[in-house]
């Protein structure tokens, strides 16, 4: 059956690889982003070759104005990336994280109940469970964020959970670890500005010793290898980015056929942890290339350890990770950023 859905945040990594599946499966698509940290053209490369379409709507979740045109036409669900997600930055400007990712979030859930729209996929994440006391995570271990980031995506999870029995509202808030890969085609990939995170920093660096820089002078700083964990450095699930994206098109589903389910949440995650420098090794491994780092302190508001029990997700929205071993995400971005550098990009 086609729909139409909002991809808020469809410009961005994964809102993007949302886009590229759902017109693949022949859906219509309207994406709101405010280009901040979003690509335009993403959005233009995950539609190309339909069958569904899309189209790009310029704006901020704060403007009621965009909201009402886009909730003008027919829209069967959203589904929700649209927010700020580097751990480090909302430390240092915590104001922003909650003005962006909740404020933000209640225009848009207003919005969405004045235009009697009751179907929400959320992108929530497990930097909501803090430094959780056992592992691996459930969706039941205690959420106590240690940074704004987290915080802001937990309030909005409370925000969707109060929503439910008020207004027939239906939520599935799907707590991602950490998201890696681009499209197994090479057809979409990843670009921030700035570049923080770790796998697409290390390919980087691969890049530039390819390219003849000196492996001495690298650029990659490992943050911290004094953590109680294997060895001193976190560790991360790393889950590829089409398979988070599957993981909607089960919530989709799970949402359609299950009217008043209310608000549920599940973790998108291998069941696996790497630490950063076996995530550095597999790299080494995938490009033949002798990566080097140095060791920096400790990032503010990184955990020790983040590792999900996905098996609720697996068994009840009947999602299969396709990429479940960090090295096919390794395989897929490597090929998309050798043929995509980061000088290059858009
Ligand atoms: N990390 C690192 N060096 C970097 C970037 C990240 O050592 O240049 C570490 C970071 O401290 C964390 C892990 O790699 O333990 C994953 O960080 P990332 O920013 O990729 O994702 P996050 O877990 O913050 O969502």
């Amino acid at each position: 059956m086609t729909r139409h859905f909002l991809v808020t945040g469809g410009a961005g990594f994964i809102g993007s690889h949302m886009v590229r599946q759902l017109v693949r499966a022949g859906h219509q698509v309207s994406v709101l982003d405010n280009l901040e940290r979003g690509n335009r053209d993403a959005v233009s490369m995950a539609s190309a070759g339909g069958p569904g379409s899309s189209t790009l709507h310029v704006g901020d979740l704060h403007d009621r104005v965009v909201l009402d045109k886009v909730f003008s036409q027919h829209i069967d669900a959203v589904i929700h990336f649209a927010a700020l997600a580097y751990v480090g930055e909302s430390v240092n400007n915590p104001t922003k994280y909650y003005r962006n990712n909740v404020m933000g979030t209640l225009s848009l859930l207003e919005a969405m109940v004045d235009h009697k729209v009751s179907r929400m996929v959320f992108s929530s994440t497990c930097a909501t469970y803090g430094e959780p006391e056992t592992l691996p995570i459930t969706e039941d271990t205690p959420q106590h964020p240690i940074n704004a980031y987290g915080q802001s995506k937990l309030m909005v999870e409370k925000i969707l959970a109060d929503m439910a029995s008020p207004h027939a509202f239906d939520s599935i808030a799907l707590r991602y670890f950490n998201a890696a890969g681009c499209t197994p085609d090479g057809s979409l990939g990843e670009r921030h500005e700035p570049e923080t995170h770790l796998l697409p920093l290390i390919l980087f660096e691969a890049l530039r010793v390819k390219a003849g820089g000196n492996p001495d002078n690298t650029s990659l700083c490992v943050f911290g290898d004094d953590f109680a964990t294997r060895d001193g450095t976190c560790v991360r699930d790393y889950v590829h980015v089409d398979d988070l994206c599957s993981a909607h098109v089960c919530a989709l589903d799970h949402l359609f056929e299950n009217p008043g389910l209310g608000a549920r949440r599940y973790n998108l995650g291998t069941n696996r942890g790497d630490t950063v420098l076996e995530v550095i090794d597999a790299c080494r491994k995938v490009t033949g290339v002798d990566i080097r780092y140095r060791t920096d302190p400790r990032r503010a508001g990184d955990p020790p350890e983040l590792v999900a029990d996905a098996s609720l997700a697996m068994r009840e929205l009947g999602w299969t990770p396709a990429w479940p071993n960090v090295i096919d995400s390794i395989e897929h971005a490597w090929a998309w950023f050798q043929a995509n550098p980061p000088s290059t990009t858009p």
